[in-house]
């Protein structure tokens, strides 16, 4: 179905940071698959893990122990604040399981009837119905009403506006089950949340008994420089979902939570497929191969130099550009809000120049490249870019 404005562009195949049309033009991809190909494409290690796995098990029902599904389960909850984790297939559908989550937690712990989920404006969380109605972007919900009841919309790191909204929400009593929000606000345009904001968050949750949920599908497993998002910003929520980059382009979705707040039993949530042997073969091999590269750092590393390198370019170009934000691998070029250039075009052009970016809403030209991308690799990408600006700047 016409569901995508998609680019002019068919790839066939991948390497690494490199992708190719079915003309057998190169192009260096900083999209992956929006944050998605950690190990890059058609990685060597990744390749002979699926083999095998393919050749003893693909998939078994959720009705039977699945050592992988516990084996990266161990893993997640390890190397995280959690200690419980439900699997599926996409980010929405973490958010999904968040969402009952919260209302679970708003029936059991806080004695709500009706209870209502907190979360940014210019947030993201899916496309799912329940996914959409969180996201804080009214343009997702035009044509789809009526929306999930049950969600109020804060402007993101004003704390003023999040504890005036908290005050209204609970003036006839408990009200409000949980807070879901991105640590950086990927699709909204490349925002990191701010440390201070955070905290109080995660104060005024404590006070009220209300879950506070990290939405770490674009930014967490080792995008952000930190393993997890919420080590940028010094605060540890009571549940993370993650999907994306967990998988390095194998669809998985996850739900990891404190023991304190599963308050799923069984019956309570499942999915056909989620948390298969092939997926979690494929998220296992990620998370391995990110430790054994050391990929963390060098992701940190990285994200210094991308900064740097688009930081120059906006010098160059004030008249185009605005500035640089995000954080590690995720990075956002942002341009000038009255200029003429709009992220889409860009993306557009650079196609032509051999570079793959996305845009995060007009006016911001999104870098999410593999994890294993290069500072050679960088520097093209940038020159191509600026190469992109200036032909753009010509016409
Ligand atoms: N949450 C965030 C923060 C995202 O960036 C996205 C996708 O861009 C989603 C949720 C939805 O994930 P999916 O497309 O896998 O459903």
């Amino acid at each position: 179905m016409d569901t995508y404005a998609r680019f002019p562009l068919e790839l066939a195949k991948g390497k690494g940071v490199w992708v190719q049309d079915t003309a057998g033009r190169r192009y260096l991809d900083c999209v992956a698959g929006i944050a998605t190909c950690t190990l890059g494409h058609s990685d060597r290690v990744m390749r002979k893990a699926l083999s095998r796995q393919l050749g003893r098990l693909q998939h078994v029902s959720n009705l039977y122990r699945i050592p992988e599904q516990e084996e990266l389960a161990a893993w997640i909850t390890s190397r995280s604040c959690t200690d419980r984790v439900f699997f599926c297939n996409s980010g929405a559908e973490a958010n999904e399981a968040a969402i009952k989550l919260a209302r679970k937690h708003g029936h059991t712990v806080r004695g709500i009837e009706r209870p209502i989920i907190l979360t940014a404006q210019a947030s993201f969380h899916g496309r799912t119905l329940a996914a959409v109605s969180a996201t804080g972007q009214p343009k997702y919900h035009h044509g789809f009403e009526p929306m999930v009841e049950g969600f109020r919309f804060f402007p993101y790191n004003d704390i003023a506006a999040f504890e005036a909204l908290l005050t209204a929400c609970e003036a006839d009593g408990p009200r409000v089950a949980a807070v879901l929000i991105e640590p950086l606000q990927g699709e909204g345009g490349v925002n990191p949340g701010d440390p201070a904001f955070f905290r109080r968050l995660r104060e005024l949750c404590d006070r009220h008994s209300i879950l506070l949920i990290f939405d770490e599908v674009q930014i967490g497993v080792g995008r952000s420089g930190a393993l997890w998002g919420y080590e940028q910003l010094g605060v540890e929520p009571d549940a993370i979902t993650l999907a994306k980059g967990l998988g390095g382009g194998i669809p998985i979705g996850a739900l990891a939570v404190k023991r304190s707040v599963d308050h799923f039993r069984p019956g309570d949530h499942a999915s056909t497929f989620g948390g298969n042997p092939f997926a979690c073969r494929a998220a296992l091999t990620v998370v391995q191969e990110l430790e054994r590269r050391a990929l963390v750092p060098h992701v940190a590393a990285m994200g210094m130099l991308l900064q740097s390198l688009l930081r120059e370019l906006v010098d160059q170009r004030p008249h185009q550009l605005e500035g640089v934000r995000g954080w590690g691998l995720l990075q956002g070029l942002v341009l000038k809000a009255d200029g003429e250039l709009t992220a889409p075009a860009i993306a557009l052009r650079a196609i032509e120049a051999g570079l793959l970016v996305v845009p995060a809403g007009p006016r911001v030209v999104r870098f999410v490249p593999p994890l294993v991308i290069r500072p050679k690799h960088l520097r093209l990408a940038v020159s191509r870019l600026a190469q992109t600006l200036d032909a753009l700047a010509g016409a």
